[in-house]
This record gives C-alpha cells, structure tokens and sequence, in this order.
C-alpha cells in the first residue's frame, strides 16, 4: 500500500538519520556529484540545491548516476523559489516539476516551503508525498517570532517532517526555537534551528530539543545560510551526535565573540576529558540577553569577555577573592541552586606562565597599560609578592591602577631609565593588523617580555624582543592557562594543557598567525638577583622561524618544574 510504504520509509529514516545533514552547491550538476564525491564518506547524508543550477531538470539525469552508485547516502532534493530566498525563478508548479522528477530520480526526500504548498492543490502534494519523503519548509530570514502561528499553518499539509528555520536576532530566539522544538517533537518529525551568528546555540542543541537533524556547511565558504556553521565543526568541535539531555552546556559570552578560540580549545579539553559537555560562542548583545538565557538552556558555566567582565559581578550570588579583589570575573559556575558564583581566572593566565620561569617574589615586573588584564596582572603579581610598576597611555588610569594595587606608577619617560625582569604588554597595540608597539627599543631593558596579545604571536614588540635576545612568553600562554583554571573549576578534572594548546595552535596556524614556537621555561631563575645592564641590540637578531607549523607543537607547560621531556609533541 502506497501510503504505509512511506510512513514506513519516514519513520526508518528518522532512526537512521544522521544529525547532520550537509548542503551540496554547484554551478552544473557535475559540479555538484564532484563536491558529494568528496564528501559522501564523511556525510552519507546530504542535501542537493537543485536551485543553483540554470536547469535544475537537465541536471537530475546526472545527479541518478551518483545515486544509483551510492545507495549509503540518503539525499534531499531541494529546488527553493527565488521568492523565498532560494535561487529558482520558476512558479510553484515548475517547483513541484522538478521535484516529482527528482523523487523518480532516486532522492529520498524532497523540501518545499510552506508558500508554495499553498499555492499547489491539496492532491498535488499528496500525490508528491506519496512518492517520496517531503520536508515541508519554512524560512524567516529577518527574526524569529511567530513560531507557533506558522507551525499550525503548515500542520495543514501533509509532510514527512516540518522544519522551520528562523533567524536569531538575539540569544533568547535560540530559546523560544527550542522550547517550540520541545513542544511538537514528540508528535511531529521537526527540524529548527537559527540562522545568523546568534543561532549556534540551536544548532548544536536543537538536536537535543528534538530537532531530527540540522544542517552545516560543507566547508567554510560554502554555507548555504548565515551562521551556518561546517558539518566538521558540528561533528568534530561539538560533537553533536553525543549530544543528549545530559550534556552540559558551557559557553563564552561577549560582544564580540566570533573570532573567540575558547570554543575550540574547551570543546577539546571536554573530548579529551570526556566530560558530556558542549562549549559554545555566545554572541551576547546584552546582559539581559544572556541572563535570561542561561537558566532556560540552562547553561552551567560561563567564560566572560570583553565587555562583560565588570557588569557580571552584579548578576553573582557569591564569587572568589580575587573577582572581589580584582573587581573582574571572566568565570562563572551556575550552581544546583541555579545562582551565579563567579571566579576569576586571568589572574592565573598570567601568573602561571611568569611562575613557571621565576620566582615572582621580588621580581620587578613593568605592566604596559591599565585596562581590564592589566588589573588582574597587577593585583595578581603584587599577592606574589613582585614589584610591580605601571605605566599607562593615560596617567590617570595608570596612577588610580597603581594606588589600587599599591603598585608604582611610572612615567613614560622613565621606563628607558629602568631595568625590569619582565615586561607585560597589557594593551592591544600590536593585535590583528595593527602594527603599532606600545614600547619603543631603547625601553624595552628586561630579560622577559610577556606580550598578551596572541594574534597574531609575532607582534612588532615581539620582534623587538626577540632582536635584543629578549626572552618572550608568548600571549597564547596565557589564554591557555586562563581556560585551563576554568576547565577545571567547571569538571573538577584536571585541564589537559597540552591538547588545549596544540589545538588553538593548530587553529591560529590555519589563520595565518600561529604562536612560535617557544623555548622551554627556564628553570626557576631567580632574575631579581641577576639585574644586568640591558642586553645591547645583537647584531644578527637571534629570531627564531616563525615558519615552524604546528605539527609538533610545543605542549603547554607543565606547571609543576618544568622538564625537558614535556617538549614531546602531543598525541593525539
Ligand atoms: P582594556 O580594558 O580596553 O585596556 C586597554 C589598555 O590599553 C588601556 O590601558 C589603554 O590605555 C591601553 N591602550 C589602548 N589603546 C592604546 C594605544 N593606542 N596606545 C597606548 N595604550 C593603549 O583591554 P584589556 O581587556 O585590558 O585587554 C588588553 C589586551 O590584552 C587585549 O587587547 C588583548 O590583546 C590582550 N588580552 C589577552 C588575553 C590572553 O588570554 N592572552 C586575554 C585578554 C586580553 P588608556 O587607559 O589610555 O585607554
């Protein structure tokens, strides 16, 4: 009987399904099998965007031939109107057409949206259902509002699934998307999700939600929709077929937070610890936005950024010495009770790496700059005990920093006059494209220089340093060790350092601006003892290769005395 055969085939396919769901474009239908050739091993489960091409219909014979010699691979035909933001500028019943045909083809499902189901009689879409699996779609490319009004439309038509994509204009929309999802899973077979750079949290998690699958993008700059994130990035990063109503939600909150490398380096921490956690970017415009989020997912842990990291404190139940100290949190844990307890671990950020190569007490440490990292530096090295002067663009700032930590402010034009055991770089002169330093040459008298920006690793004042034989800590370390604290006050396991770092290395080489390879840390030196004369500039800079990929990447450091075997690259 025709009808069973195929809520037979929707209700296998359901079980079957894989989450992810890999959207195929390409100029001509060659185009198209050569990308799913490629990636068929990968993703068995594809959707083909019959729209992309001039004649969707002259395609399809081609498009048979890779079915037939893949019967593995459960494929979607999609052929949307340009009218409901696809690229076919042919009517509804030229749509249903190329659909049908496409059923006889050897697709397994078809997509057609809500508006052209409206448009085509009742007995046409029974008969194309009768055919095949039918996704009956609906898109809102500007918000997400209206969920339930749209559903109870489209419950009107028969289709194997309903997938309603929206587009999230704040993180709350991810929210109202996945307690829609929640609500009609259990009777209905839904797909949703979010668009735009906002909607990763229903990505990931709309999975859970009941979402059967969701879509990724074959490779970056391939998406088929804003904020689609790659099917790798899904499977690999956030490991989206393990993610289940156990799995703890983590995130970093800021604004902006899409070039973050936290979601990297703590996914692969949760991996590697096996902790059922997912770690996710949260593009949060608002606090009010994120507080009202984080009890519905709900979130368990966040690490706070720019520019949250003062406005957080108010939103805490209780919080650590040093977020009160420093008046900061970049860390927060939401109990059973569901309050807010906040940490503050870029303290540790910077500590860790210095204390691995020195002892601290008594160390004379210049922190360049009086801003958010500059605090948590200067407050943090004067508890061990360092001599800490401050220098800042702005005086004020810099002095009202110095008498808070009870540190020395020093005027510009002194800093060429001292020498120092180390010099922080607490300002962003030198981030991204700007090439600027916020020392010059002649100032740059110490034996260590620890320069916070990461990106890229080889700022100019890093190259200064490394002419003069400076010994540099690179800022990687310390975004390293800050997420290390964090991992382990949220699993209570310890940070696998090594795998953080090797992926975050790994991530900034494929951006083009990976971190150095460094030198072991000293042995605990004892700097303040040894105060010689700055170090003339050499006459050959003893610059290492900034050429050195990844691939045996320095592990972070232990943090315990340091030994050589520690140089072994990470296995992975
Ligand atoms: P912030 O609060 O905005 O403070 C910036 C500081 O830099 C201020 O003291 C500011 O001086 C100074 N500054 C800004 N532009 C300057 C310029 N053109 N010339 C001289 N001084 C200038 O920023 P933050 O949160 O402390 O972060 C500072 C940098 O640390 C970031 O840009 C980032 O690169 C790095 N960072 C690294 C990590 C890591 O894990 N490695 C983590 C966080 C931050 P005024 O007081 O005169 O404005």
């Amino acid at each position: 009987m025709q009808v069973s055969t195929t809520i037979f085939a929707s209700r296998i396919q359901r079980f079957r399904l894989p989450r992810v769901c890999v959207a195929v474009v390409g100029e001509d239908a060659t185009n198209i099998i050569d990308r799913a050739e490629s990636l068929v091993r990968d993703n068995p489960f594809m959707e083909f965007r019959l729209d992309y091409l001039t004649n969707p219909a002259a395609g399809l014979p081609k498009l048979k031939h890779f079915l037939d010699l893949h019967p593995e691979a459960t494929v979607i035909a999609t052929c949307r109107r340009a009218v409901n933001g696809g690229k076919f500028k042919g009517s509804a019943s030229a749509q249903l057409d190329i659909l049908t045909k496409a059923a006889a083809t050897g697709f397994q499902l078809v997509d057609i949206e809500l508006q052209s189901a409206e448009i085509l009689k009742a007995a046409e879409l029974t008969e194309l259902k009768d055919r095949v699996g039918v996704i009956l779609s609906f898109h809102d490319f500007k918000a997400t509002k209206k969920l339930e009004e749209t559903f109870a439309e489209m419950k009107r038509y028969p289709a194997d699934f309903y997938k309603i994509v929206s587009t999230a204009t704040s993180l709350y929309d991810n929210v109202q998307m996945m307690k829609f999802l929640q609500a009609h899973s259990a009777q209905h077979e839904m797909v949703g999700l979010c668009m735009g750079e906002q909607g990763i949290i229903s990505r990931v998690l709309g999975v859970r939600a009941g979402s059967v699958f969701t879509f990724g993008a074959a490779t970056r700059g391939e998406e088929t929709a804003p904020g689609q994130v790659t099917a790798g990035e899904l499977r690999d990063t956030y490991r989206i077929e393990m993610v289940d109503a156990a799995t703890q939600v983590y995130g970093v909150a800021g604004d902006p937070v899409a070039h973050s490398m936290s979601p990297i380096m703590m996914n692969a921490a949760f991996r590697r610890e096996t902790v059922n956690a997912v770690f996710l970017a949260l593009h949060a415009k608002s606090m009010k936005d994120l507080m009202a989020c984080v009890p519905d997912i709900p979130i368990r842990g966040l690490s706070i950024t720019m520019p949250y990291k003062q406005d957080i404190v108010a939103a805490l139940t209780n919080s650590d010495a040093l977020t009160k100290q420093v008046g900061a949190c970049n860390t927060v844990v939401r109990g059973q009770d569901g309050k807010l307890y906040g940490f503050n671990t870029d303290v540790a950020g910077v500590v860790v790496p210095l204390e691995q190569r020195m002892t601290l007490q008594g160390a004379k440490i210049l922190v360049v700059g009086a801003g958010g990292v500059a605090r948590a530096a200067a407050f943090g090295l004067k508890n061990k005990g360092a001599e800490v002067f401050i220098v800042n663009r702005t005086p004020e700032k810099g002095q009202a920093l110095a008498k808070a930590t009870k540190a020395k402010y020093l005027k510009r034009a002194d800093v060429a006059k001292m020498s120092f055991d180390v010099i922080i770089n607490a300002t962003p002169l030198g981030m991204g494209a700007n090439r600027q330093s916020p020392l010059e040459d002649k100032e740059l008298n110490t034996k260590f220089l620890f320069d916070l920006v990461y990106v890229p690793a080889e700022t100019k004042l890093v190259k200064m340093a490394r002419a003069r034989n400076i010994q540099v800590i690179p800022g990687l370390e310390m975004f390293v060790q800050q997420g290390a604290r964090q991992f382990e006050i949220w699993s209570g396991k310890p940070a696998p350092i090594a795998e953080m770092s090797f992926v975050v290395t790994k991530a900034l080489e494929r951006l083009g601006v990976a971190p150095v390879e460094e030198e072991l840390p000293a042995p605990k030196a004892r700097p303040r003892d040894e105060e010689k004369p700055a170090p003339k500039p050499l006459a050959k800079p003893a610059v290492k290769s900034s050429s050195k990929k990844a691939a045996r990447p320095a592990p972070t450091k232990p943090r315990k005395p340091a030994k050589k075997t520690a140089k072994k690259p990470v296995k992975r």
